[in-house]
């Protein structure tokens, strides 16, 4: 048999799927994968399980349903001042994965360059590659995770397209700065090319962090396409509901692509999303407010017992130096163990980087859970940290 794609025969399972397969194996408490413990909302629940019986089943249009776009135009406007045409300017997606990969499309032809940053998300690479781009990999700089900024400026040149970054950041907790943002911008508008901004994390920020959205920097509007997740901002994770706003010169080529991929996405999910971005101020405000409780809760326990704990002002993880603990092996082996042994998954942080000489004494912790869940998984580490002691 002739071989099939290359890039994908390399690829292996996602991390998140093997790790959760694990800890269901081992009957581990699973802050692996980043799906919270709770359910979102009972309006939106009720919105999307409403819609199902109004009679409109049917294929809905191209760019999302017209209620769910004016409500992430309006959204734009409430909280970032930004002016979208709900018409022109929104496309909803099958997830922020399919949204990513439809802007990455959209402005990269073979041969380009795309910057990326790591620890990356683990889809975000394949997907350039696969594009025939060439990735222009900037590592932040742990324990801070700050931005190496000359680094960043030598891997802009003239071949540059695109940069595609995160923030708030997947895994690392990391909330660029307005002055990280504002050094991005000059880049991309020296080197005239577009941003993809996954903003999936948007409301999930702590201790006053603000998101900024780099569409909102002078010269930055028509250059971003902004990606969103109800996965992320209603609790939803399986819902699988994306959308992008970008300015209307870009949103042409990114419906071309997203016509390409999956045409259009569940219309009854798509209403009940309408109805959670016209939630109330306090409803944005109070899941980061909770969440930055379940953060304490976990950073605390796991400081307790001995981690390193590395700031997290944003997203549902923070990540850990397990050093402290005087674990002999790497990051893969800790969390394999973790799972095994102590009954409690997490993910290697290796797995956001490309190549192998990344830092390996890092396990990555998901905090979106119940308290009764966080505080079990720390007693259970605590017990296998004791046994491990006496043996
Ligand atoms: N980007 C980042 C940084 C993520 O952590 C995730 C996780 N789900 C996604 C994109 C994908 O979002 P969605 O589930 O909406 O596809
Ligand atoms: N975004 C989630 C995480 O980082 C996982 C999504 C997935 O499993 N593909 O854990």
């Amino acid at each position: 048999m002739k071989p099939q794609n290359d890039l994908l025969s390399a690829t292996g399972t996602t991390i998140f799927t093997v790790m959760s397969a694990l800890a269901l194996e081992h009957g581990a408490i699973n802050l692996g994968q980043g799906f919270p413990d709770y359910d979102g909302p009972e309006d939106v629940l009720k919105a999307a399980a409403d819609a199902l019986f109004d009679g409109r089943n049917q294929y809905p249009p191209l760019s999302g349903v017209p209620e769910l776009r004016a409500a992430v135009a309006q959204h734009n406007q409430r909280f970032y001042g930004l002016t979208i045409d709900p018409k022109d300017e929104v496309l909803v997606t099958s997830g922020a994965t399919e949204a990513i990969t439809a802007c990455l499309m959209a402005v990269l032809n073979p041969g380009d360059e795309c910057v990326l940053i790591e620890p990356l998300y683990d889809t975000y690479l394949p997907v350039v590659k696969l594009l025939g781009a060439v990735p222009k990999l900037v590592r932040l700089t742990p324990p801070d995770w700050a931005l190496p900024r000359a680094e960043l400026a030598a891997a802009f040149g003239p071949k540059t397209k695109a940069i595609l970054f995160n923030t708030p950041m997947n895994p690392t907790g990391k909330v660029f700065t307005a002055e990280e943002l504002e050094f991005l911008a000059g880049l991309i508008a020296r080197h005239d090319c577009y941003a993809i901004c996954d903003e999936v994390y948007e409301h999930l920020t702590f201790d006053g962090a603000r998101h900024i959205p780099l569409m909102t920097l002078p010269g930055m509007r028509q250059r971003c396409m902004r990606v969103g997740s109800a996965g992320k901002t209603f609790s939803l994770t399986g819902w699988k509901i994306g959308y992008i706003t970008c300015d209307r010169t870009l949103s042409a080529n990114v419906a071309k692509a997203h016509q390409n991929l999956t045409f259009t996405t569940p219309p009854n999910l798509q209403r009940g999303v309408a109805v959670g971005l016209l939630k109330d101020d306090a409803y944005f405000a109070a899941i980061g407010t909770s969440l930055q409780a379940k953060r304490d809760r976990l950073a605390k326990g796991l400081a307790d017992l001995g981690f390193g704990v590395l700031p997290s002002r944003g997203s549902y993880f923070i990540t850990t130096d397990f050093r402290p603990l005087g674990f002999n092996g790497d990051d893969v082996a800790f969390c394999r163990t973790l799972t095994t042994e102590a009954k409690v998954t997490a993910i290697p942080v290796t797995a956001f980087y490309a190549s192998t000489d990344a830092p390996s004494h890092y396990a990555r912790f998901a905090f979106c859970k119940g308290e009764a869940v966080l505080d079990e998984a720390l007693a259970r580490i605590g017990r296998w940290l004791a046994e491990r002691g006496a043996r």
